[in-house]
């Protein structure tokens, strides 16, 4: 007899380079304005104090490689490059000294987002959350272990549609370091293994259509793909 009354969705993971396990997917944690130039892109001030975050659901994780459908209730579809901390070791309070300690490693997503409904929302003094957590909203590449290329510090984060390039910043930019997110994240709440967290995205985002195919790299850390198909 099942302990469940119907059968329960398989764990969101990624794969992991290197490796024939795969990595479970907890939390998805995002930060937001998390670079000078995409903040002011945005008509807002970057916190220099204090990241701050919102969510995805694992649910809505989508492996690198995907064709996805152009996505309901919007007509301003946008992508946000990111670099991705996995972490691999479980926390609280953890200061920012030894906050690398707990990362497994890092991949390259893709936080997208439905600017329209983030505007009304913003006007509104609603919640995001329709507007940055919905299917296949996370879009994820392999993990690659801390263990095989360190901890990046810098680096080219950029992204291209049709091979025109659309988004470009260096990870040195990062007003919050992955150690300083960390630890701040860590005073909130206790990180687990298989939390990833999304660090921001550089300046150049903008509206992408149907039949868009999407590329995005970090150097050091890896590729990732999307195909964006016809809105179902
Ligand atoms: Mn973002």
């Amino acid at each position: 007899m099942s302990d469940f009354v119907f059968p329960p969705p398989p764990p969101a993971s990624a794969p992991v380079r290197g490796r024939a396990e795969r990595f479970p997917i907890n939390r998805i944690f995002c930060v937001g304005r998390n670079y000078e130039a995409h903040a002011k892109e945005m008509g807002v001030a970057a916190d220099r104090e204090a990241p701050f975050y919102f969510m995805k659901s694992p649910a809505h994780c989508t492996p690198s490689g995907s064709t996805i459908p152009f996505p309901p209730g919007t007509s301003n579809y946008q992508h946000e490059v990111e670099f991705v901390i996995a972490i691999g070791k479980a926390g609280f309070r953890i200061p920012a000294a030894q906050a690398l300690d707990h990362v497994f490693g890092y991949a390259v997503g893709l936080d997208m987002t439905r600017r329209d409904l983030q505007a009304v929302a913003k006007e509104k003094q609603r919640p995001w959350d329709i507007a940055k957590d919905f299917e296949h909203s996370a879009v994820l590449a392999e993990i690659v272990p801390a263990a095989e290329i360190g901890h990046p510090d810098r680096g080219r984060i950029e992204l291209r549609i049709d091979g025109q390039p659309r988004q470009a910043g260096d990870l040195s930019d990062l007003i919050h370091s992955p150690s300083a997110i960390v630890a701040n994240l860590s005073q909130y709440y206790h990180l687990q293994p298989g939390d990833l967290i999304y660090t921001g995205t550089p300046e150049g985002v903008g509206a992408i259509k149907a039949g868009n195919r999407l590329e995005g790299s970090v150097e050091g850390v890896g590729t990732i793909a999307l195909q964006v198909g016809q809105p179902e």
